[in-house]
């Protein structure tokens, strides 16, 4: 199967421009969307709670911020970004009683519309813009004349057009210029939960402790199992990043080399390949979105536990000491946290 990818030469860019777009939410995607489209000359509103800490930031960034329901009444277009827990709450509140036939709906992750949990009416345009990035990137690339690469996918094309369009917001944020996906609400979904749960954030976050609890339960010093086990992962993700494995491989030495092929695959075994399907399997199923809204209905106090177990964890203190002393690095820390 050949995926069809979009660039900058072939899109039609004005028809963006001709839309009205509320940016819901000013988090790390909505910030990027809501700056970028302004700097491409759309007209931009963002849609935030009075209450919203947000608002005197994108106020000061020259935005016109309204509230949710305000921005979705005003807008043609609207792009919901706020936490995919609470997109269906913010869509029935604010945003379903404002949409028209001719409007259109986006997200940047068919979570909600692909489990179920939003229904748009008939007559509107249901289309995603994905970035592959989080939002930071997004708008730091753009300000660079570059861009993220994004998925786009149509769930309802009432108008006729709605591929079109979700290519020309694409454009407009930056994404056409490093290239633009054509994708289903289904495959962006179920792989954006496999990956960040299997590699991305759930495999490296428990390879990374389960390597240094190893080396510091065999005598060795935390410190020298946090640079190996945690902070090189950096080095190899960017030699990853620039030229695949053959790339990472040619880096580094012959001998890390040949651990590499020897020794990894006893790390990934035929038991961890056989529960990566069932993660899969849980994804595909809905029974992992079931599961995360119903914690998230519950208070998510499971969450909470779960943050404040590793925020214990022997590598975050070893990890928050080394770090303040490479300032260069520009350490960052999860708010509530004073390391
Ligand atoms: P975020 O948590 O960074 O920001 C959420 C924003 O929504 C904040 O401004 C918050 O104040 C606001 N908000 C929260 N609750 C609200 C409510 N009830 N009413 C109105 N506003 C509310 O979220 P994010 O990471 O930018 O995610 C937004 C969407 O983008 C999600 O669908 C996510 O899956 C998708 N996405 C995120 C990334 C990423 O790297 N962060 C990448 C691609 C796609
Ligand atoms: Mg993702």
């Amino acid at each position: 199967m050949t995926v069809k990818i979009h660039y900058q030469e072939n899109v039609d860019s004005q028809l963006i421009r001709g839309r009205k777009v509320a940016v819901i939410g000013y988090g790390s995607q909505g910030h990027a969307h809501s700056l970028n489209l302004a700097d491409s000359g759309v007209e931009v509103a963002v849609g935030l709670r009075p209450s919203s800490p947000s608002v005197n930031a994108a106020r000061e960034a020259g935005l016109d911020v309204r509230t949710p329901a305000e921005a979705a009444e005003w807008a043609d277009l609207v792009m919901m970004l706020v936490p995919d827990q609470h997109m269906s709450d913010v869509y029935r509140d604010d945003v379903a009683p404002h949409l028209q036939p001719g409007d259109a709906l986006f997200f940047a992750h068919g979570f909600n519309i692909h489990f179920g949990e939003i229904e748009p009416p008939d007559g509107v345009d249901v289309a995603m813009v994905a970035p592959k990035g989080p939002g930071h990137l997004v708008r730091r690339t753009y300000e660079e004349g570059s861009g993220v690469p994004a998925l786009v996918a149509v769930d309802k094309d009432a108008s006729g057009s709605a591929m079109d369009l979700a290519i020309s917001y694409a454009d407009a944020i930056g994404a056409t210029r490093a290239g633009v996906l054509e994708t289903t609400f289904r495959e962006e979904t179920e792989t954006d939960l496999f990956g960040e749960q299997v590699i991305l954030c759930g495999g490296v976050s428990e390879l990374v402790k389960a390597s240094f609890e190893t080396l510091v339960d065999a005598g060795y010093a935390p410190e020298s199992a946090y640079f190996e086990c945690l902070h090189e992962l950096k080095l190899i993700v960017d030699l990853l990043y620039e030229g695949g494995l053959g790339w990472m491989r040619h880096s580094v030495s012959d001998t890390a080399e040949y651990g590499d092929f020897t020794r990894g695959p006893r790390i990934v075994t035929d038991e961890t390949r056989a529960e990566m399907r069932r993660i899969l399997a849980e994804v595909q199923s809905g029974q992992f979105a079931s599961e995360w809204l119903a914690e998230h209905r519950s208070g998510a106090t499971n969450l909470a536990e779960y943050r404040a177990q590793d925020a214990q964890h022997p590598i975050e203190e070893v990890g928050g000491r080394l770090r303040s002393l490479m300032p260069f690095m520009n350490p960052k820390s999860p708010p509530g946290e004073s390391k």
